[in-house]
């Protein structure tokens, strides 16, 4: 069984503080895709709980899986993913952009991956990424314009180095809802930085999740869920002023903040309660899953014999499958060469091509990727049942 949290990730606060906002049902890990049917059978399950902390509003899951277990499976390359390339292209630009006037920049990524965003950024700044991962040490082996610390980021790493108040700028893009200490990868943020230097953080943005109270995207991997308010509200504190706030598209709803290191600390500000009425809609749409008219269809057709399917075997795919145990998808059809031919972990739905779709015919196929709808809708004509997705559009 994982650990429950004793302090809040983003500001240190005691357990006590932490407030039950969600309850799901026990979840294997939502990365893991099974080769076997047996291995996804006895796939290993975890409790599944929100807390909100009370102090900073940061939005978390008190179980605490191992580091070691949570991230076997996930390890992924950035320069895969197109879209992804696409957003890192647009934010080296940005920054490009912005620190343009300055010839001598000391610019530091924390969880660089393999160097989708240091690989675009101009090569006369002192370039310096910080990511532990085995995909980040193979892509430094070949020759990059950035010096990668192969460990994670933290404030022994800043002594070492001896970067107190020697780095312009760093950034974190993606990485801050996977590490459970925040409070001290803060702390040693505001080390690293100069006066005037600084930190700019990109997370994917509760307010947009809960907005279309799309649950599926809660699972072990996501640590934390992060704010505009939870985010001032760590950060303001250690020294740290507000410059801006961009809202990007990416992962269906994200934030890009700016915040500068100043000599003394500013003062903090009053919650809105806003966060508090948006998890009470998130709770009641999840405690209101099977009666969407999706899995009200679903449950008919299974009633009557039908085949269903499922589109996209991703993450949120695990997490819907696994939460919706009443359906029971006859499959579920990807694109990724690498997923077909697995199993869903517990549920144990085998993964197929998605020529399946002409081969079984289902009378509906359940779009779990449902913000990449109108694509997969269009690239397979041989589908000739009901397509539905899982939430609905904003
Ligand atoms: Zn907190």
């Amino acid at each position: 069984m994982p650990e429950i949290i004793s302090r809040c990730r983003g500001c240190h606060v005691a357990g006590q503080n932490l407030e039950r906002v969600l309850e799901m049902e026990p979840m294997p890990l939502a990365g893991v895709f099974c080769t076997s049917l047996e291995s996804a059978l006895q796939a290993p399950v975890f409790p599944l709980t929100w807390v909100m902390c009370q102090e900073c509003d940061l939005v978390q899951v008190a179980e605490d899986v191992d580091d070691s277990t949570l991230f076997a499976h996930y390890n992924y390359a950035s320069s895969s993913v197109a879209g992804l390339v696409r957003h890192f292209q647009d934010f080296a630009s940005f920054l490009t952009a912005r620190y343009e006037s300055t010839d001598r920049l000391s610019f530091l990524e924390i969880g660089c991956n393999d160097g989708v965003l240091l690989n675009r950024l101009p090569s006369h700044w002192e370039l310096l990424g910080v990511d532990p991962s085995d995909v980040a040490l193979r892509a430094s082996l070949n020759s990059v314009p950035y010096r990668l610390c192969n460990r994670p980021f933290s404030l022994d790493l800043v002594l070492e180095n001896k970067w107190e108040g020697k780095i312009d700028v760093i950034s974190g893009s993606n990485c801050l809802a996977h590490i459970s200490d925040l409070r001290s990868l803060f702390e040693a943020v505001a080390l690293a930085l100069r006066d005037g230097g600084e930190f700019w953080v990109e997370v994917h943005d509760l307010d947009a999740l809960l907005r279309g109270s799309q649950w599926d995207t809660i699972y072990h991997e996501h640590k934390v869920e992060w704010s505009e308010q939870s985010l001032l509200r760590c950060l303001l504190p250690l020294g740290f002023t507000h410059i801006q706030t961009i809202r990007t598209p990416m992962h269906g709803g994200a934030l890009r903040i700016c915040f500068r290191k100043q000599k003394s600390p500013s003062s903090s500000f009053r919650r809105s309660g806003h966060t508090t009425q948006l998890l009470k809609n998130l709770r009641h749409a999840y405690e209101n899953r099977y009666q969407t008219n999706a899995a009200l269809s679903l449950v008919n057709a299974q009633k009557s014999g039908q085949r269903i399917a499922a589109y996209g075997a991703a993450g949120r795919a695990n997490v819907y499958l696994n939460q919706m145990q009443q359906l029971q998808f006859d499959y579920i059809v990807d694109e990724a060469p690498l997923r077909v031919n697995k199993f869903i972990p517990r549920v144990a739905t085998p993964i197929l091509p998605p020529h399946q779709l002409g081969i079984h015919p289902a009378q509906f196929c359940l779009i779990t990727a449902w913000n990449y709808q109108q694509d997969i809708i269009r690239k397979n004509p041989q589908f000739t049942g009901t397509w539905l997705t899982a939430f609905e559009e904003e």
